[in-house]
């Protein structure tokens, strides 16, 4: 880290981003849950064939199709990131699990008991 960089910490509002590395504000976020509503019963996930299929699904534009295979292959990554998804109601807040978002670049920091869990790597208090 920097000279001036400021170690992530579950108790300050800014910080050295663990995306960006720059020092910003970061918005912290509670969790909420919402139960899976997937047919198979657990959590979605297209990849490989599936993936391919949708890659070529004619009921998409080509625009839709190139937005929804590059979803599907960062959530594949392993990354961690706020969408816009159906509206949920829920009242089962995720206690001990917090997200905070860098305003900058938008790069999310995943938070367990105070101590950032993602993304792998990062540096903490
Ligand atoms: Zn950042």
């Amino acid at each position: 880290m920097a000279d001036d960089a400021v170690a992530p910490d579950f108790q300050k509002a800014r910080f050295s981003c663990p995306h960006c590395d720059r020092v910003t504000d970061q918005a912290w976020f509670n969790a909420y849950a919402s139960r899976v509503n997937n047919p198979a019963g657990v959590p979605l996930r297209i990849a490989g064939e599936g993936l391919e299929r949708l890659a070529a699904n004619p009921q998409f534009s080509p625009e839709v199709r190139e937005q929804k295979v590059a979803y599907w292959q960062r959530v594949n990554s392993g990354d961690v990131f706020l969408d816009r998804w159906a509206p949920v109601q829920s009242d089962l807040l995720v206690a001990g699990l917090e997200i905070s978002v860098c305003t900058d670049c938008l790069g999310t920091a995943v938070w367990l008991g105070g101590h950032c869990v993602y993304p792998p790597g990062s540096i903490q208090a």
